[in-house]
């Protein structure tokens, strides 16, 4: 019986013995069988990191101590990236190469908020009175629950672990049930580098299954998420009741503006790489293109010639330089998003339709789609695809260009080319999105705060608000000469 669950410091099958099948998404091959929770399971995960925060057993220990934890945490991923990439693109279908960028990207995340935690944490604070000592200090927040998607999953777990474990915070993982292989290996290493019992606990299935007591047990004090929008709209319900701190990491559908005095051929590149890296899976892709009218033709042209070469395959293709989409049920979405934007009158350039290439046949490529002559109220124009589809609009003026990259309910990203410094500066300022790159799409830094403005989320992840999420913070106020307040008459 497989045992891929980590309660209380062991690894457990599920209470009824059930199991799930991982398969490839580039040929469906079986890559993994995996612990299927029961809700049973879950609650005894709840309980495990209940126990252990109330007992102080990880709280105690200093924040340096803490930073050392994850320090060795990242010496430990950093020695099995090798095996640990392979897992991640069986999963998730990205070619290994990709895979390994991710767990040098995890490393960097724990290596990241190790160096933040050893700094000092808290301050004093200036009341005005000679005999009074006021400090502010931050304290571990209680039990976390930390549900992750399936495009990076051991990123975006990295992203809540790092910073729960430097705050002392004790926690339930949740992988997607589709990526669920990483996960496991990163509870092996928190185990092998000294985790206190109970601290980590990971649980494996279905959010629609193991999800609701994670969002809504009162013995949970934070849930961070990243995922859906729909998935938010339901934690953020379901954790109302014990009124939850809530870090949400949603959706987005990303503005890439493109003005004429750009330096076009950077732009294009980067504007193929913005929409097609990881066949369009990422949050902050660049897939709504937003091109200044006298540069449309040229501009649109590059880029459905280059998007039509982009060649797809597998994990171990050398050639390939991207993977297929997640699962069948997400291509299906795809392709009727692209459908549905044909429908509203957008114009199909390139793409538009499943790979047809017979080494392909078993998994779920999709070509790399481009929807041309959009309107800002179509469909395919305000929702996210999450797959490999670039959506363009054209714009006359800066005014117009910025009111078209703001009318849309996110707010995760958003990039925008000038050769005019000024211009750029104030169209980023004007932009209500938690990142902008000018003159660039897609690079970030765990020092870097990253999240959603509007409905992409609540809170940030990475920086040093990153931390701040797992953090309570508490005001101390010390009178070294007391005497009465005098407020009421002693009568
Ligand atoms: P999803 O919302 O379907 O699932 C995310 C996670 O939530 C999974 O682990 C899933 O099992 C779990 N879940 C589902 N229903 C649940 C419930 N009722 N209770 C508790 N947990 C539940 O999202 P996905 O398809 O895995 O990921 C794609 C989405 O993630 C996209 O919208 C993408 O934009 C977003 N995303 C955002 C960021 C960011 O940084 N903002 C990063 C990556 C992905």
């Amino acid at each position: 019986m497989v045992a891929t669950l980590f309660i209380d410091g062991t690894w457990r099958a599920a209470s009824d013995g059930a199991a799930h099948e991982v398969r490839s998404p580039h040929d469906q091959s079986l890559v993994a069988t995996v612990s299927q929770a029961t809700q049973a399971d879950v609650l005894d995960a709840i309980g495990a990191a209940r126990a252990s925060f109330d007992s102080g057993i990880f709280t105690s220990w200093s924040f340096k101590a803490r930073s050392e934890l994850v320090s060795k945490i990242a010496d430990l991923l950093e020695r099995d990236t090798d095996v640990i990439a392979r897992k991640e693109s069986d999963d998730t279908g990205k070619r290994f190469i990709e895979a390994q960028y991710d767990v040098a990207d995890v490393v960097s995340t724990f290596r990241h908020f190790a160096a933040l935690g050893a700094k000092e944490h808290g301050r004093s604070v200036d009341v005005g009175i000679a005999h009074v000592s006021s400090r502010i200090v931050h304290e571990p927040l209680g039990v976390a629950s930390l549900i992750g998607p399936w495009n990076y999953p051991l990123l975006q777990i990295a992203w809540k672990v790092a910073p729960a474990l430097v705050a002392g915070c004790s926690f339930i993982v949740k992988p997607s049930e589709l990526t669920p292989q990483s996960a496991i290996a990163l509870m092996k290493i928190i185990e092998e580098a000294g985790t206190p019992k109970g601290v980590a606990n990971l649980i494996l299935g279905p959010g629609s299954v193991v999800g609701t007591s994670l969002i809504s047990d009162p013995r949970v004090d934070l849930v961070s998420f990243t995922g859906g929008l729909t998935t938010g709209q339901t934690i953020i319900r379901a954790a109302a009741e014990t009124v939850k701190k809530l870090a949400l990491e949603l959706g987005g559908k990303n503005p890439h503006i493109i003005f004429a005095d750009a330096d076009i051929d950077a732009a294009i590149d980067n504007a193929v790489t913005a929409a097609f890296l990881h066949s369009g899976q990422v949050c902050s892709a660049g897939t709504r293109l937003i091109v200044e009218r006298s540069i449309h033709d040229r501009v649109v042209n590059e880029i459905v010639r280059r998007a039509a070469k982009i060649s797809l395959g597998g994990p171990d293709d050398e050639m390939a330089e991207t993977g297929p989409l997640i699962s069948q049920a997400h291509l299906n979405n795809v392709s009727a998003y692209v459908q549905r934007g044909i429908a509203e009158g957008a114009t199909l350039l390139v793409g538009g339709k499943r790979s047809d290439k017979p080494e392909h046949a078993k998994g779920w490529y999709y070509l790399p789609t481009v929807l041309d002559n959009c309107q800002g109220k179509m469909y395919c124009v305000q929702e996210e695809s999450f797959g490999p589809v670039m959506t363009v609009e054209v714009f006359d003026s800066e005014a117009e260009a910025i009111a078209i990259g703001n009318d849309t309910v996110f707010g995760l990203s958003g990039g925008v080319w000038s050769g005019d410094a000024a211009k750029a500066a104030r169209v980023a300022s004007a932009l209500r999105h938690g990142t902008i790159w000018v003159n660039d799409f897609g690079p970030y830094r765990p020092a870097a705060e990253w999240g959603g403005y509007k409905q992409s989320g609540i809170g940030r992840e990475l920086g040093e608000h990153g931390l701040g999420e797992y953090l309570e913070i508490k005001h101390i106020w010390t009178n070294n000469a007391p005497s009465r307040s005098g407020w009421f008459k002693d009568q």
